[in-house]
């Protein structure tokens, strides 16, 4: 910026302008003048921003006054960067603590095979920014080393040393939300107390015999305002779910809350308590298979009243045929987004169930196994089937046969042609091996979809229209981990 030109310029519009300046540059104003570099350090300049992925965060957090969020990754940021958050003066709004897990979890049944000490390591900076009094959203994240998290295979990571951190979480007026990602905070102890006063609106935190006073402690002390609540499996196991002392209680407590209107959890004691909520929509249930659990989300399904979205993962011995028709008969006029995983035998009693469903926009089928039992579905869905279905999303980490060659068939093309305005997501497509050159089925072998950039394992968005003329464009993505396929403009 030339000196003449900065003269000219009152504060208030450099301030406008230096807010959309990246960090480097706001960093180098600093050296133009003693003006500039008083104005480097004005809280406009800084609200808005969200600090994350970057590796050095001293410079920022000692001349910025105030920032919108930061993220503090124990693999990604440089050493010096979390002592400078023990004792920063920048109040942060949004605090996010992420801690890299080198292996994963079990094969066998996806729960985590390492325990990570880490906790305690983060309860002076929390503490830090309570004590700013800014903090409002507090995450906690186990951050697999892959780049491609599998979606419905989810494990947790133990994290110890959580007596501290958690009493101090629940100590902190005014937070509105708490996030463990992926992560479990163990206590050694049970929690001392509940929260002042209660503020949160979102809650998200495992079930674990080390964690559940917390858990319990935050739930109800907080029930007069949550609104959405996340309470993931964690480490519980099946059989010891249903003697949790606490786990009876859940119910009861979620049940007392005035405003909870998206709710995930497993299938709990006494669940039906739930449906006479008035304001629950959203409903997710992580299905473990406890047989005598299994009765509880299906009487809540009958009870509870126009739910706008639906999921259940988990497990192959549940009965979604059982659940279909529970939620058909309580919110099939109200339901627009239904997820289902595991499937086994539902496809022919989803399909008759989709002209009872005629507010559906979007159906999720996760965890399959073949994509050729598919077709039936696919023929199904026909705009007097399904007049409102935009989006399908499809997710298995076993495709057979090779997605490529499930794109050219026939199901795929009929879905298309009698319905243009969907859009197919396909999650983790694998396809034939393209070194493998005998194996290679015809349509990997031939030269076409290569913008599908096949090796890839995010997700893909098969859609008809007219590029540019989107019926739904919230279906496709900038996102650089999404790739589309046009699917006329291919050879098919
Ligand atoms: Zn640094
Ligand atoms: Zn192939
Ligand atoms: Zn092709
Ligand atoms: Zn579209």
């Amino acid at each position: 910026m030339s000196p003449a030109l900065e003269q000219l310029l009152p504060d208030d519009v450099l301030l406008e302008v230096m807010q959309y300046l990246s960090v480097d540059d706001v960093f180098a104003c600093r050296l133009v003048c003693k003006r500039l570099e008083g104005l480097a350090r004005h809280p406009n300049v800084w609200r808005h921003r969200r600090i994350v992925e970057k590796h050095c965060l001293c410079p920022v957090l000692r001349l910025a006054p105030c920032l919108e969020a930061l993220e503090w990754c124990k693999q990604r940021s440089c050493e010096s960067s979390f002592s400078a958050l023990e004792t920063t003066k920048c109040a942060v709004t949004s605090l996010t603590l992420a801690l890299p897990t080198y292996s994963g979890y079990s094969n066998y049944d996806h729960r985590p095979i390492r325990t990570y000490a880490g906790l305690e390591i983060f309860t002076q900076a929390v503490r830090n920014q309570a004590a700013i009094g800014h903090l409002k959203h507090v995450a906690v994240q186990s951050r697999p080393l892959l780049d491609v998290v599998m979606e419905g295979s989810i494990g947790y990571v133990l994290l110890q040393g959580g007596d501290a951190f958690c009493n101090l979480l629940a100590q902190c007026p005014c937070l509105l939300s708490v996030r463990f990602l992926l992560c479990v905070p163990a206590l050694t102890r049970p929690l001392e107390s509940g929260p002042p006063a209660p503020s949160l609106v979102v809650f998200e935190c495992p079930l674990a015999f080390n964690s559940d006073s917390f858990l319990m402690t935050m739930l109800a002390g907080h029930a007069a305002t949550l609104e959405v609540v996340n309470i993931s499996p964690g480490l519980i196991i099946d059989g010891d779910l249903l003697e949790h002392p606490n786990v009876s209680k859940l119910s009861e407590i979620l049940a007392s809350m005035p405003r909870l209107r998206s709710l995930k959890c497993s299938s709990l004691p006494r669940l039906e308590t739930l449906a006479a909520s008035k304001t629950l929509r959203d409903v997710g249930f992580y299905e473990s298979g406890v047989y005598g659990l299994q009765g509880e989300i299906v009487k809540f399904l009958r009870g509870g009243k126009e739910l706008r979205a639906l999921s259940v993962t988990g497990h192959y011995r549940f009965d979604y045929v059982g659940m279909l028709d529970a939620v058909l008969a309580s919110s099939g006029r109200s339901l627009e987004h239904l997820s289902l995983g595991d499937l086994q035998d539902v496809h022919q009693p989803l399909v008759e169930a989709l002209p009872r469903l005629p507010a559906l926009r979007q159906l999720n089928l996760l965890q399959l196994y073949d994509l050729v039992r598919l077709d039936g579905l696919l023929l199904g869905i026909t705009p007097l089937t399904a007049p409102n279905l935009r989006r399908l999303e499809l997710e298995t980490s076993d495709w057979e046969p090779c997605a490529h060659h499930w794109l050219h068939g026939d199901a795929v093309r009929a879905v298309f042609s009698a319905n243009p305005a969907l859009h197919i997501h396909l999650w983790k497509a694998s396809h034939c091996n393209p070194y493998a050159v005998e194996d290679r089925c015809g349509a990997c072998a031939s030269v076409c979809h290569l913008e599908a950039g096949w090796n890839f394992l995010g997700r893909l968005v098969l859609f008809a229209h007219e590029p540019g003329k989107c019926p739904a464009p919230e279906d496709h993505t900038a996102d650089s981990k999404w790739r589309s396929v046009h699917m006329p403009c291919s050879s098919a």
